[in-house]
């Protein structure tokens, strides 16, 4: 069979630590049998982060903004451990951050579900994706412990606005905090919801406490319905798909007693949390794949999880692990259909869709890595190691292809 060509490259950023030999793995068992690779490489490894003072992180930000798509493998955010561990100038910044930064995007997380490992939750069928602001609200909010009995305000001065209100007349010590957001990072946040629901044809629910918060939660409800009545009704019309705004605790309500399929958009701390209980829900974290979306319409695929750190420690001393390779294989087969479609590639799109699906019938049949093992609920499966998982996968594949 002639291999699948590419016509515009895929952004490739490598990675660190067992995520990094899963990467070489992945493309050496399922996809470069297949398909003629264009990529352009950029190693975010962290000894090459090192050598170019982080450069390398911000030209590969850079080319996703040139080619549209990218796939990056999970990479170590340094810490002061790591400093040591790898003799670092500084504690470099996370690659995700700055990545985020560039492209302004908005991550979207998806579980992987397949159907011999039972949600937590009992009437989810389908998968939920959640969608996080991640800019202002608490997490750049500015605070002051009051040690005394004083008046704490808040107070804007603009060009013609000039603006100041009492919080509180405090009596004794107590507590303040300030936070923004812009109106700007808010839509730009609404269109990349909107564009993503149309995507993946999923249904948006969205959010916020505005019968409380009158003004702050309420300028989000007011710019996500405005963007949603002016720009993309009729085509949320033409796809049967379906907007719906809430109050929070009504959609956590909804969502708990749903089957999932749906798209929620959260604020910045709603996403926080709300994130890592549907992922544990769901069960591993090692199924959960991410994509940041920019408003411009860039993509970047990746595992939700980091570098698997003490499973290469094993690895490293010639032991055998069992890392499941599911969200990073998803990544590439995210990026690679992302490709397909805008390049109008009909090969590249089938050949996803058949590796995602024979990793499902994988699991499904009962071959598994370790963690998902511990979640399924029949006994009769077959715990393989990392390489074992991906060549039972890359059997399978050879024989459809
Ligand atoms: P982690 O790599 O997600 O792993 C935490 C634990 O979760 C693992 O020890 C393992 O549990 C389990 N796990 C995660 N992924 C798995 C997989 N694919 N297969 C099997 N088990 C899996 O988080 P971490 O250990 O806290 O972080 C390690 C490094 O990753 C850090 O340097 C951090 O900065 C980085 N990180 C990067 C990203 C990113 O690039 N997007 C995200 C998060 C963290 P057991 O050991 O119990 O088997
Ligand atoms: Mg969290």
């Amino acid at each position: 069979m002639a291999k699948i060509t590419m016509i515009t490259p895929l952004v490739e950023m490598d990675g660190d630590e067992m995520t990094r030999v899963i990467w070489e793995m992945i493309k050496e068992k399922l996809l470069l049998p297949y398909i003629d690779l264009k990529t352009k490489y950029y190693d975010l490894g962290l000894k090459k982060r090192e050598q170019t003072n982080d450069e390398i992180t911000i030209q590969a930000a850079n080319a996703i903004k040139k080619y549209g798509v990218g796939v990056k493998c999970a990479t170590i955010t340094p810490n002061a451990d790591r400093v040591k561990e790898y003799d670092l100038k500084t504690m470099w910044k996370s690659p995700n951050g700055t990545i985020r930064a560039i492209l302004d995007g908005t991550v979207f997380r998806e579980p992987v579900i397949v159907n011999n490992i039972t949600p937590f939750v009992k009437t989810w069928k389908k998968p939920i994706i959640i969608a996080r602001h991640a800019y202002g609200d608490v997490y750049s909010a500015v605070e002051i412990q009051a040690n005394e009995a004083g008046t704490g305000t808040l107070s804007f001065k603009g060009k013609s606005q000039d603006e100041s209100i009492v919080v509180k007349e405090f009596e004794g010590p107590g507590v303040l905090q300030a936070m923004h957001n812009t109106d700007k990072s808010i839509s730009s946040f609404a269109r990349s919801c909107f564009n993503y629901a149309l995507d993946v044809e999923m249904d948006l629910w969205f959010a916020t406490k505005d019968t409380i918060s009158k003004t702050y939660d309420h300028r989000f409800k007011d710019i996500f319905l405005d963007i949603y009545e002016n720009e993309y009704k009729e085509l949320f019309e033409k796809e049967n798909i379906e907007f719906f705004y809430t109050l929070i605790d009504d959609v956590v309500a909804r969502i708990i007693r749903g089957e999932g399929g749906v798209l929620w958009a959260c604020k910045n701390y709603d996403g926080d949390v709300m994130s890592d209980m549907v992922a544990n829900a769901f069960g591993s974290l090692a199924m959960m794949t991410s994509v940041l979306v920019s408003p411009d319409g860039y993509y970047e695929y990746e595992a939700a999880h980091g570098t698997v750190q003490r499973h290469y420690y094993r690895h490293l001393k010639g032991e055998k692990t069992s890392t499941n390779s599911v969200a990073t294989i998803f990544a590439w087969t995210g990026a690679l259909r992302k490709r397909g479609q805008l390049d109008k590639i009909d090969e590249l799109i089938k050949f996803t869709d058949i590796l995602d699906k024979i990793c499902l019938e994988t699991i499904e049949e009962g071959t598994m890595t370790k963690d998902l093992a511990l979640l399924c609920e029949s006994k009769d499966v077959s715990v393989v190691n990392t390489e074992e998982f991906l060549d039972a996968i890359g059997n399978k594949l050879k024989e459809v292809m």
